[in-house]
């Protein structure tokens, strides 16, 4: 709408109607300005499809963590092995990278006896992965769930603002380039998650499980795709995923769903295969060439973002690249 425009409707209004337009021109304003795409975000979706990274966890397993360590303190305690899980990604071809930072939130924090650390964790994570990232790849902050239900009045809706404030503040000191909000089942829980991160004006992606339902294409909390792409949406998300859960073949008709429920760019990250518990150790039983095949589809189906959750690996990053760059 142009300002000659502008002019004239509120020249020709009375008082009220002047403040009535008013609002209308502001919001008209502020809705145009949030349906454009964040300069960041823009940069990388232009060389489309963005393969990420993979699962963490059992990166930082293969360089000694142990069941019951925190993963997220090794940013202070070992970030020599931190760095070489990210540059790993890095190495392998990832275009986005992670940081060592998912369940560096003070809730989860305060079972390790942590709870102070958040900001310094967060903060030391962000600055490893950007320093792995070097100029060519974008880090993206992960905050993942607190690990306790707002619904059964475990933990307050004040106590999570405060936490995912604190972590997300930790991240853009750190330097990360966005935020992803991941692996989240509770869309209240998830909401509050973006209100915090956006505290920082970085970009904020949200990623949901969804796993359940006849269609597994709901979350534990029986919310579909659709419910939660307009709630995220509407919130100012920039950015919608889904990831963990189910194996990959039921990222085909999830990513279809979710193409269809957004315009905006959808981010892709699932589990390489279900888990198998094989002589008391959990096995992911798919090939990263399978994966990648896949993989393939999911893009087809219309991600914009593309990599592994649990159970993938650096291997499973190279074979997608590989795939992706032959077609
Ligand atoms: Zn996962």
């Amino acid at each position: 709408m142009c300002f000659i425009v502008l002019v004239k409707i509120i020249s020709q209004s009375s008082q009220i109607e002047f403040w009535l337009k008013f609002h209308y021109i502001l919001t008209f304003i502020y809705s145009e300005h949030n349906t454009s795409m964040h300069n960041t975000i823009q940069k990388i979706i232009n060389s489309h499809p963005v393969v990420t990274d993979g699962a963490w966890g059992t990166q930082l397993q293969a360089q000694g963590l142990t069941q019951g360590d925190c993963p997220d303190a090794w940013n202070l305690t070992h970030p020599d092995r931190v760095e070489k899980v990210a540059k790993s990604y890095v190495d392998a071809g990832s275009r986005v990278i992670l940081t060592n930072t998912f369940g560096a939130n003070s809730v989860l924090l305060e079972k390790h006896g942590l709870k102070g650390k958040s900001l310094e964790i967060n903060k030391t994570g962000a600055a490893i992965s950007k320093k792995a990232a070097g100029e060519n790849v974008t880090v993206f902050g992960s905050i993942g769930p607190s690990g306790k239900m707002l619904l059964t009045g475990e933990v307050t809706a004040e106590q999570l603002r405060d936490a995912f404030s604190e972590q997300a503040a930790g991240l853009a000191e750190g330097g990360v380039d966005a935020i992803i909000i991941e692996t989240m089942a509770d869309l209240e829980e998830a909401k509050l998650a973006l209100a915090s991160a956006q505290e920082t004006r970085l970009p904020v992606f949200v990623s949901m499980v969804f796993d359940s339902g006849k269609d597994k294409d709901r979350t534990l909390m029986g919310i579909t795709i659709e419910e939660a792409a307009a709630a995220l949406e509407d919130a100012g998300a920039e950015g919608i995923g889904a990831n963990c859960g189910s194996g990959i073949e039921s990222y085909i008709p999830v990513t279809r769903k979710l193409r269809a429920a957004t315009k905006l760019p959808v981010w892709i990250k699932p589990n390489a295969g279900m888990p198998e518990i094989i002589d008391g150790t959990i096995r992911y039983n798919i090939s990263p060439e399978t994966f990648a095949g896949h993989a393939r589809t999911i893009i087809n189906e219309g991600a914009d973002f593309i990599g592994g959750c649990c159970g993938s690996n650096p291997e499973f990053i190279r074979a997608m690249r590989a795939l992706l760059e032959k077609s």
